[in-house]
């Protein structure tokens, strides 16, 4: 469709610089699920664009009243644009493509902002969820995680069967800390990386927002951006593919099936290059 004869070229040099590398990684934001349906909230069309940021204070007044937190949540009137949005959400083209990448040895981990389950539901199995999952639920104190059917919520707030600590969503709460294991698997990625691919993320929340410029710092790595829009990691980059992720990764997949010389399937193809 309509990728521009410049997205195109930087794609091509994208494919280029993946085959190089010894250790490609990929940092997702919620630009990935915009094609999904699920609204960003940063950018053009976002939620915060529309209706203003909220507080920072989200997990705090979770430990004050978890008992008031779970009661909303199971009423369902804690955002419902977005609640609505990730029930009915399918992985996009974006997403199928990174999966091809994983499984052709291509692309080794994807860090992940997405709340929303899409790169687990199209296939991705190398991936840290930094800000969490909503289908999961995790202990705040020995931050076991439990699938939703697993809690009964008779009594809320509900309690880990593992240690007795409280139960909450496993969707980090802004002012919530990144769960200890999760933030060091993203730690020891970025530190594996020499090209890391910068997916629809606005790049502004931390600690994710950091982890490229661990693999830049460590590895010299190239950093290569794909995004309809400018970043706070334009500057940084040294590819930048001005598309959405729907379109541009399908295409990037292409050109590395072009580049090994394989027009069939990507899949198990030894590398050519
Ligand atoms: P963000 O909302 O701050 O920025 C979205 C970025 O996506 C922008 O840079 C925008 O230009 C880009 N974008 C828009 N459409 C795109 C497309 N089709 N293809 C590629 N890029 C596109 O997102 P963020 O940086 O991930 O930070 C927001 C935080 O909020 C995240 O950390 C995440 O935890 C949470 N969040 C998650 C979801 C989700 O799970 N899908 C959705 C909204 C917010
Ligand atoms: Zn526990």
């Amino acid at each position: 469709m309509g990728l521009s004869d410049s997205a195109r070229a930087a794609l091509d040099a994208t494919a280029r610089a993946m085959l190089a590398a010894r250790y490609v990684t990929a940092l997702a934001g919620a630009g990935m699920s915009a094609e999904s349906g699920i609204p960003t909230f940063r950018g053009p069309g976002g939620l915060w664009t529309k209706y203003g940021a909220p507080d920072n204070r989200g997990y705090q007044q979770f430990l004050e009243d978890p008992r008031g937190w779970w009661e909303r949540r199971l009423n369902g009137n804690q955002m419902p644009e977005m609640r609505e949005a990730l029930d009915r959400a399918q992985p996009n083209p974006g997403h199928h493509a990174l999966v091809e990448l994983e499984d052709a040895g291509v692309l080794r981990h994807t860090v992940t902002q997405n709340v929303d389950n899409l790169h687990r539901a199209a296939g991705s199995r190398s991936i840290s969820e930094i800000h969490g999952n909503h289908t999961l639920i995790r202990c705040v104190a020995c931050v076991s995680r439990f699938e939703r059917e697993e809690i009964p919520l008779d009594e809320l707030p509900p309690m880990c069967s593992r240690c007795g600590g409280l139960l909450k969503t496993d969707t980090v709460m802004f002012g919530e800390p990144i769960p200890p294991d999760v933030l060091r698997a993203c730690q020891t990625e970025a530190a594996r990386s020499d090209c890391v691919l910068i997916l629809g993320t606005s790049a502004i929340v931390y600690p994710a927002a950091a982890l490229p410029d661990v693999a830049r710092r460590l590895n010299d790595a190239t950093l290569i951006e794909i995004n309809p829009n400018e970043t706070a990691l334009t500057d940084a980059c040294s590819i930048v593919v001005r598309a959405p992720t729907g379109e541009a990764l399908p295409e990037l997949v292409a050109a590395i099936r072009r580049l090994r010389g394989d027009t069939r399937s990507m899949a198990g193809v030894p590398d050519a290059t």
